[in-house]
């Protein structure tokens, strides 16, 4: 397992993490088993927005005696009175559902408490005035909760969101079906979409990742929007590789499924390469780089990809990618125009002109 580092609290988060929505489809204890062998293969990172309300004695039983080893994102607007999850802005029914919550998880504390799923602004208005932000913020303060989260669909929400300076971690659905605007939460078009990875990259708020697979339409060439599958290691590959993504939170049902996600670093590079996605991108996505790296070897050794994720940042002031970029051995000085890279990038992306542009622009 990897771990990258959240900027804004310290925390280090496991590449991999986990998502509920599938663990109580499976039996009790084979749901437990599944849990614990995420933890034993170093996951230490859990959303626990469930599909249904006994996931969280599930993770009691299966985490309890290891609670400080790992970190729950857990939601303020998620409702489990009714044992199968409903989204809610009452205050009161908040506090019940949070309360019942931690005493079936075996804790006392959040690591992440999450304003949770604000698609619509008017929603985001509602949620403050009924107090539940004001709840949330108190429990920060009465130490329940470490650091505040949000969790959204909708960009510009998210926007408004971020603009409040009040959280540490985003939990977004990201995948290259929703950003080139298929499937059910392909909210924002490309551009709109990048400007939150990018965003949250500059201000150290940790992306963490749901719905790596579009609801799993992305495995299957009948499903898929594109007309051909991508494998879960495209899609984690992916996702991993937009700025400011800290984790991505598939679901298991088992112990095998945990088993196949954890072979996601035992692929070789070429079974990683989702650059395939460069055929069925869209007129306004065409000659952007999304830093794939499909257009390696450079014969100068500069790592393309790399290059061109801090130059985007430093575009918009993020200081710390231009560090980033000038710890790099090799950057966009070296380059020897050879254009090798423009003729492999399925993006259409003009890399020797961008070489040109990054050197002018970072001397
Ligand atoms: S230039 Fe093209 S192939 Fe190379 S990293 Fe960017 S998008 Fe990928
Ligand atoms: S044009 Fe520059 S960046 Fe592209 S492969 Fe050649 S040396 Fe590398």
């Amino acid at each position: 397992m990897q771990y990258r580092i959240n900027r804004r609290t310290g925390d280090k988060i496991s590449e991999i993490g986990m998502g509920t929505a599938y663990v109580v489809e499976a039996v009790r204890q084979e749901a437990v088993r599944t849990v614990r062998r995420a933890y034993e293969g170093g996951i230490n990172y859990f959303d626990l927005a469930a599909a249904d309300g006994t996931a969280f004695s599930t993770f009691g039983e299966a985490l309890a005696d290891v609670r400080d080893e790992v970190m729950y994102q857990i939601h303020f607007g998620a409702d489990y009175s009714r044992v199968t999850y409903g989204w809610t802005l009452d205050l009161d029914t908040v506090k019940r559902s949070i309360d019942k919550q931690l005493k079936d998880l075996k804790t006392d504390y959040i690591n992440y408490g999450f304003i949770h799923c604000q698609d619509e602004s008017k929603d985001w208005a509602k949620y403050k005035k009924n107090g539940i932000l004001e709840y949330l913020l108190e429990m920060k303060e009465h130490g329940v909760v470490k650091h505040i989260g949000a969790s959204s669909h909708t960009p510009a929400v998210i926007q408004e969101i971020l603009d409040t300076d009040l959280i540490d971690m985003l939990m977004f659905s990201v995948n290259p079906a929703y950003d080139y605007n298929h499937g059910e939460y392909a909210y924002g078009g490309v551009d709109e979409r990048t400007e939150v990875y990018k965003r949250c990259e500059k201000l150290g708020v940790g992306i963490s990742v749901m719905k790596p697979f579009s609801g799993g339409q992305l495995l299957n060439a009948k499903t898929s929007p594109f007309g051909k599958a991508l494998t879960l290691y495209q899609c984690i590959r992916y996702a991993l590789d937009r700025p400011g993504v800290l984790t991505v939170l598939p679901g298991a049902q088992s112990v095998e499924e945990i088993e196949l996600l954890l072979k996601y670093y035992e692929q070789p590079e070429e079974a990683l390469d989702y650059s395939v996605i460069g055929s069925f991108a869209p007129p306004e996505a065409g000659g952007k780089c999304v830093y794939c790296n499909h257009c390696q070897p450079c014969p100068a050794g500069i790592d393309i990809a790399a290059v061109n994720k801090f130059y985007d940042l430093v575009k918009i002031g993020d200081e710390m990618a231009r560090e980033h970029y000038l710890a790099l051995d090799k950057n966009a000085a070296d380059c020897v125009a050879c254009g090798h890279c423009n003729s492999r990038c399925p993006f259409s992306v003009d890399q020797v002109g961008r070489m040109k542009e990054i050197r002018e622009l970072i001397p």
